[in-house]
């Protein structure tokens, strides 16, 4: 623990990847697990690791990068934390993201800007921008992240690394700072799918303060890694391979097809024919839902409070407007228009009946396979200041990764080229809470 905070305070000078590191609890805790002496079954034992800061941390700062939050300090430990701490892990910072996980750059934080540590002129992605680049540039072993439309999957395919969206209820929301509940799931970022493996089972299962975490049994999902690829049905949707796409990236995919067919696998051109209504049916609802979270933020239970308002309504309207930043903003904007009784039919409605269609092309091709194989992200990681500006951009961007959150489905990124130096990575998507064919196909490639 002492070694990985001196790394980090020599690193994270170029990266920026924590926006608080915990250097005196992290010590507290290695202390208290050299005294009780390490447990050599427990892989996690004594395991510094990273964790974004949307997930609250008892008596330490959790700011979901927004002035909203610069200095709350929760109450409690988020189950995954809780559950990370039991086993001994030593989580040592929090790392920085875009505003309440609105984006997927890091640029949308109220307090800095990480840098993919491939090439520090770069974006690390986002919204969990921070946890994979600590993990790209060593800093930690592993962190956990977020992904309500790609926010673990499309940072770990441009810094390089391994990420896990798992299937919806997987794992226990309960301390993460909401944005869409429905799309939300935590995760873990780790270089390789063995470690993802073993982190997903050390967070994994269901919760009583989670009434959406699932009740079935958690498998081991690191049980299948050296199994191979030989007879498994592997698709890859038209769709998601159409103009667009950079060559490279889609030339990785390709690669990997050709990788898998080799191990032994059959890889064919399927079809998810609703994939073009995705982005504006995710904007819908995931702002829709982002506007009714974020009610909470009203200046006066907890969060930042302005000082000059006269009367109640100028307190909320103050506190939010001087709170909040721009992003955050456009997305309440956008979900309480979707959601006003003028425009629900059109909009939010609308948006829902979609959702159903994709659901549905997803198990249909889901009878006949046993994966998905698709590029990740639209494109490599690019230029700090490029894309930030042009909200609509950004939205397209996410095309590929956020109809896993709309089917509630797992998925994970794996490096699998490169471009110009940039690493690319490809996704697997399996069958709802299928994580451990997923892993079995992920270690096969490595
Ligand atoms: N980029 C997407 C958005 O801005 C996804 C964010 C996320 O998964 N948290 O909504």
């Amino acid at each position: 623990t002492k070694q990985t905070l001196a790394n980090i305070a020599e690193v994270d000078k170029d990266i920026n990847a924590f926006i608080n590191v915990d250097e005196e609890g992290a010590l507290q805790r290695a202390k208290a697990i050299d005294e009780a002496g390490i447990d050599a079954d427990n892989l996690l034992s004594g395991m510094p690791i990273a964790l974004k800061d949307n997930l609250v941390t008892k008596g330490f700062k959790t700011t979901a990068a927004s002035k909203m939050l610069e200095n709350f300090k929760p109450i409690y430990n988020a189950t995954v934390v809780e559950k990370l701490a039991n086993l001994n892990a030593i989580s040592v910072g929090k790392t920085n993201m875009d505003e309440f996980a609105m984006g997927g750059s890091t640029e949308n934080s109220a307090f800095k800007i990480t840098h993919n540590p491939w090439d520090t002129n770069k974006v690390p992605g986002g919204s969990s921008g921070g946890s994979a680049a600590a993990v790209a540039a060593g800093e930690v072993l592993a962190a956990l992240g977020s992904d309500t439309g790609g926010s673990i999957r499309q940072p770990v395919s441009f810094n390089g690394v391994v990420g896990m969206k798992p299937t919806y209820g997987r794992v226990s929301r309960w301390g993460l700072i909401a944005f869409g509940s429905s799309l939300d799931q935590i995760g873990p970022i780790t270089r390789n799918v063995a470690d993802n493996a073993t982190l997903l089972n050390a967070i994994a299962g269901h919760d009583d303060h989670d009434m959406t975490s699932s009740n079935k049994d958690v498998p081991d999902f690191s049980a299948n890694l050296n199994a191979g690829v030989k007879g498994m049905k592997i698709g890859i949707p038209s769709e998601f391979m159409a103009a667009g796409l950079d060559d490279d990236v889609k030339q990785t995919v390709l690669d990997a097809a050709e990788t898998y067919r080799k191990l032994g696998a059959t890889v064919e051109e399927v079809s998810l024919p609703h994939t073009e209504y995705g982005v504006a049916a995710y904007y819908i609802i995931s702002s829709s839902e982002a506007s009714s979270n974020l009610q909470r933020f009203d200046g006066i239970r907890y969060g930042y409070r302005a000082e000059d308002a006269k009367n109640l309504e100028e307190l909320y309207v103050k506190s939010r407007s001087q709170g909040f930043g721009d992003e955050v903003k456009r997305r309440i904007m956008l979900g309480t228009f979707s959601l006003s009784a003028g425009f629900y039919d059109a909009y939010f409605k609308k948006a829902a009946q979609v959702r159903t269609l994709m659901i549905n092309d997803f198990t249909n091709v889901f009878k006949d396979y046993d994966l998905i194989l698709a590029p990740t992200a639209p494109t490599p990681a690019y230029g700090i200041g490029e894309d930030i500006s042009d909200p609509m951009t950004m939205y397209m961007n996410d095309v590929l990764t956020l109809p896993v959150n709309l089917a509630g489905l797992p998925g994970m990124s794996i490096p699998a080229g490169f471009s110009n130096g940039l690493p690319v990575g490809v996704q697997l998507i399996g069958k709802p809470f299928d994580e451990t064919t997923i892993y079995q196909a992920g270690n096969a490639f490595e």
